[in-house]
């Protein structure tokens, strides 16, 4: 069973121009395939090209990350309100590369949810484990552990969305089997129904076309978060094609 519509959403990290965005708007179809959702997560100063871009289209924009802070001393941050302004309904928050690169800890994570939630926002929130995780058969444990310190305690049903990453897929050219996926997914699944917040349950980590109708078919999957496959509008499409 799927919580739908299913989700395909596109981070394009720090990649894309406004030529990308006109090859989407072009080559992508005006309705989304299967029924789907699909959202393109743009670099920020390409939000609202991307908004013009997708006028046409059923498509939404989302941020890659927002502060926890409206306004004030944040040189070089961008207040969940100004990604609303620009046309954003939804934000990726807690990626695995802010964690890692820019040490974000799942506190602020819960703090960036609530405060994006509250500027009307929709995040999706991204956790997963390490290979050392894994190896050591942590894994388990550390996507309960980060669920619960990166998703706020006054967190509503269908106000987020929840992304499982393990960081050893992300950008490797190998999902996640079906088996570890399920495994991973069911865990998360469960946590969210005890705490009476059903959310989407996305997977992300090499996502390709070729892979996106297993994936899609394993209970508790709900959707997709897609890095590289998203930055070319045939791939992009064809997984919504495929689920
Ligand atoms: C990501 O970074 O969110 C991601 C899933 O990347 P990729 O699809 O390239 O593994």
């Amino acid at each position: 069973t799927h919580i739908e519509p299913f989700l395909i959403i596109g981070n394009w990290k720090m990649n894309g121009d406004r030529e990308l965005l006109q090859r989407f708007s072009n080559d992508i179809e005006v309705t989304a395939p299967n029924g789907c959702k699909q959202i393109i997560c743009p670099p920020s100063v390409l939000v609202t090209t991307a908004c013009d871009a997708f006028a046409d289209h059923s498509i939404d924009v989302g941020g890659q990350d927002c502060s926890q802070h409206l306004s004030g001393a944040f040189t070089g941050d961008l207040s969940p309100n100004m990604l609303v302004e620009a046309g954003a309904r939804w934000v990726i928050l807690g990626h695995s590369e802010r964690r890692s690169s820019y040490s974000e800890t799942s506190e602020e994570v819960a703090e960036k949810t609530a405060a994006a939630i509250k500027a009307g926002l929709t995040p999706i929130i991204c956790i997963g484990e390490s290979a050392t995780d894994r190896e050591a058969s942590m894994h388990l444990e550390v996507i309960v552990d980060q669920l619960e310190a990166s998703t706020p305690e006054t967190l509503q049903a269908g106000e987020a969305a929840i992304a499982y990453e393990p960081v050893w897929a992300i950008g490797s050219g190998v999902s996640a089997s079906e088996d570890q996926v399920r495994e991973a997914h069911d865990v998360i699944a469960k946590w969210l129904i005890q705490r009476r917040v059903p959310l989407p349950v996305l997977y992300g980590g090499s996502v390709k076309a070729t892979s996106a109708a297993s994936l899609s078919a394993i209970q508790n999957v709900d959707g997709f978060l897609i890095g590289g496959a998203s930055l070319d509008p045939e791939s992009f499409n064809t997984i919504g094609a495929n689920v």
